[in-house]
């Protein structure tokens, strides 16, 4: 019988009843390997009940002991590490080490989030008038809600996750129905941990899992990762119900290659943060900019060389470099864009587009491409295409570049290859990009700091993870206090000013 992954609340398995499911595949296999139930309005609604209920008793828990129940739950996933790759990576494709990696950078930001005591801590300023102090504090939302993307199964549910339950919130977490297991297995590993019941649930489900969770008053934010249409009808939803969002979108990463870079650098970090996880990153890199003929031809050379040495395979294979795409329709996808820069003019120096992995013949695999000559007006540009396909613009110089990062839709991440100190400080400053690389090519940046892009890549005031994440997930509340000691001096009615009332 098919397996089946359901829905976790209050602290347990609740089983579907909607009748409705979606397919579960493997990619290596090309086939289902499970089911996944799709919520019901009515089984949202019961989440978000239980959570109501159990939020206030948690958000009244002092932050220390919330943070060490974090602290547990990210010792039981080390733990149980090799198992949640293995289930992460059967549903992804994505390669085992790569899987590992998705989940540490969870665990980065869990770990971050165990600071709450110090992180929620407020102000405070005696003496603002006679008599009268003032503080703020930060305050929990009650139940917020997450709703992730399918390419990093466990490190984007954890970064919504673990500084919203540290702050004192009941966390809904509705992941992508594609690679639901991992998020099931964490919402159990939680409980082990000690959290309460109720304070992580899981609902699988599709859009009318989201528009139940959307509509429900007592949902008061959403932390949403995906492709960009979802992400700004998500944030204008959000703010027409008068409710907080942050939704990052999708991407279209350039990387300037200056001519005094070192090429043989900046070919296997093309290759790596181009190709891996078969390019389905939202910090992949999609375009290379080099900069004058002869810092492209040379690119190009050395690109080519080391993409014919590149293995794609399954998840255990431990020569893969990368895997297969997420589904069918992936592949689709990324082999109709290949067709359209080709009929568009761009010299497609690598064609993936027919690999087959022996032993896995129906598995959603596709080599690496490499376009050559690729012009801002091709589609295979402008959008984001989500493979492992790496595109080559050329540029005669560096404010060429500078000017095609500058006007591209997206605004996520984007890296300079150089030794030259002075151009890479006027890239950080000029470039219109959330995230920089300077001679790094996937500059995700690590827990502690925040995470988002710009332009059509994210849509909110506050960035994922490190400090604005406690911004997002709480409310400030100022108190301004007086204990009188002297008789009233009677009414006023002038504004209270601060130096004289
Ligand atoms: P997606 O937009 O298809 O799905 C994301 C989530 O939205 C899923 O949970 C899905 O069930 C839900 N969803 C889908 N259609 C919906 C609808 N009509 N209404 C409400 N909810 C809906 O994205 P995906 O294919 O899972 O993920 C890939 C995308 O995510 C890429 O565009 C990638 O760049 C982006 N991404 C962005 C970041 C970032 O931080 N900017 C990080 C990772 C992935």
């Amino acid at each position: 019988m098919t397996r089946e992954v359901h829905h976790y609340i209050g602290g347990d398995t609740v089983s579907g009843t909607s009748n409705r499911f979606g397919d579960v595949y493997n990619p290596a296999e090309g086939a289902v390997q499970a089911r996944v139930a799709l919520a019901t309005r009515d089984e949202v609604t019961k989440a978000i009940d239980v959570a109501a209920a159990a939020q206030p008793k948690w958000a009244a828990t002092n932050p220390q002991r919330r943070a060490r129940i974090l602290g547990k739950f990210v010792e039981l996933i080390r733990e149980n590490m090799d198992e949640l790759a293995a289930l992460l990576s059967s549903e992804h494709g994505k390669v085992l080490a790569d899987a590992k990696g998705d989940i540490e950078r969870g665990l980065d930001v869990l770990e971050f989030a165990m600071g709450a005591p110090h992180l929620l801590k407020g102000e405070y300023s005696d003496s603002v008038g006679t008599g009268i102090d003032t503080y703020s504090m930060r305050q929990p939302l009650g139940v917020v809600a997450g709703i992730t993307p399918f390419n990093f199964p466990a490190m984007i549910p954890l970064w919504k996750l673990g500084p919203a339950i540290a702050a004192g919130n009941a966390f809904i977490l509705k992941p992508s129905e594609r690679c639901p297991s991992v998020p099931f297995r964490l919402a159990e590993l939680a409980s082990e941990a000690g959290l309460p019941d109720g304070i992580f649930n899981v609902v699988n489900g599709d859009r009318t899992a989201v528009d139940a969770l959307m509509e429900d008053p007592r949902v008061r934010a959403y932390g949403f990762v995906g492709s960009t249409p979802i992400a700004q009808s998500i944030f204008s939803r959000a703010a027409e119900l008068g409710k907080r969002a942050q939704c990052f979108g999708g991407a279209k990463n350039h990387c300037i290659i200056m001519p005094d870079a070192d090429l043989d650098q900046v070919a296997d970090a093309l290759v790596g943060a181009a190709y891996g996880s078969a390019g389905e990153r939202c910090m992949a890199l999609s375009v290379a900019l080099p900069v004058g003929k002869e810092t492209a031809d040379v690119l190009v050379e050395k690109l080519t060389e080391r993409i014919a040495n590149l293995k794609v395979g399954a998840y255990d294979d431990p020569n893969a470099d990368y895997g297969p795409l997420v589904g069918r329709d992936a592949l689709d996808r990324v082999r109709r864009y290949i067709g359209e820069g080709v009929d568009a003019g761009a010299e497609l120096v690598v064609d993936g587009r027919d690999l087959v992995v022996p032993g896995h013949e129906a598995g959603f695999f596709i080599g690496p491409s490499l376009f050559d000559n690729v012009t801002a007006d091709m589609s295979i540009y402008t959008d984001e295409i989500f493979g492992p396909v790496l595109c080559i613009v050329r540029v005669s110089d560096y404010e060429e570049a500078l000017k095609l990062v500058n006007d591209h839709e997206y605004g996520n991440g984007v890296a300079i290859m150089t030794n030259n100190g002075g151009a890479a400080r006027d890239f950080a400053a000029r470039v219109q990009v959330g995230m920089v690389g300077i001679n790094v090519p996937i500059p995700v940046p690590i827990g502690y700091y925040t995470f988002g892009g710009w332009k059509a890549s994210g849509f909110g005031d506050l960035n994922q993870h490190g400090p604005d994440a406690f911004r997002f997930y709480t409310k400030t509340k100022t108190v301004t206090e007086r204990w009188p000691s002297e008789p009233s001096t009677g009414a006023k009615f002038i504004m209270p000013l601060g130096d004289q009332s």
